[in-house]
């Protein structure tokens, strides 16, 4: 992997701003709810809901979940053979008594901050598409029933060959606000000196 590409404050803002009129987000997809990755996603979730129309119900919510990517460096059997694993450090809140939220018939924008090797979005897929499922089973509804659509949005998608694949379905609400190369992103909130953070930013616009 070659340089580190800073992105600041400013780009991001504006490339979100672009991408949602580019993908016709408001017209198309009409996201009602945002799950948003923690930390990357987090940001990038709350500057999107400034360019999406708000509903009956007024601004889109945001909802937060926390996973962390580690690499597993021994199976089960003790063999040395890496693998990459995701856990869960935060969901949603289901099931506490005043604050359940339902997922059903609701079209749900996942948001993070880089695609890069998409285990992480894969994972979050996943459990969510499970969640989705017992709650339409607890409803008395068969799975699928409640037509409930998933999308990904992200800031960034770095193109190169991916660990995981997304299903199909899910590929086709794909918004990634830009396509960079295999390189390492510097976030500007993992900045301590934004001043010269933005710099380095504006020299590779
Ligand atoms: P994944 O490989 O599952 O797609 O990405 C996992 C996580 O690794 C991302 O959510 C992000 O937090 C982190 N990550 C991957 N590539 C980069 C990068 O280029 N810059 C930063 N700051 N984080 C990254």
């Amino acid at each position: 992997m070659s340089n580190k590409l800073h992105i600041s404050y400013n780009q991001i803002h504006d490339s979100i701003r672009q991408s949602v009129d580019r993908f016709r987000i408001n017209d198309d997809f009409k996201p009602d709810l945002m799950i948003a990755i923690g930390g990357g996603g987090f940001i990038p979730a709350r500057i999107l809901r400034t360019f999406l129309k708000k509903t009956s119900r007024g601004n889109i919510p945001i909802q937060a979940i926390g996973l962390s990517l580690y690499e597993e460096l021994a199976n089960a059997n003790g063999e040395e053979k890496p693998g990459t694993q995701v856990q869960k450090t935060q969901w949603l809140n289901f099931g506490a008594s005043h604050s359940e939220i339902s997922l059903l018939g609701r079209r749900i924008l996942i948001v993070d901050e880089v695609d890069d090797t998409r285990t992480t979005l894969a994972f979050a897929v996943e459990e969510l598409q499970k969640d989705i499922e017992a709650e339409e089973i607890r409803n008395g509804m068969k799975p699928g029933e409640s037509n409930t659509v998933l999308g990904i949005f992200v800031l960034h998608n770095k193109v190169k060959t991916k660990k995981r694949d997304l299903p199909e379905e899910i590929m086709k609400n794909y918004f990634a606000a830009a396509e960079m190369p295999d390189q390492w992103l510097v976030y500007p909130w993992d900045a301590v000196d934004i001043e010269s953070h933005t710099e380095l930013a504006n020299k590779h616009q």
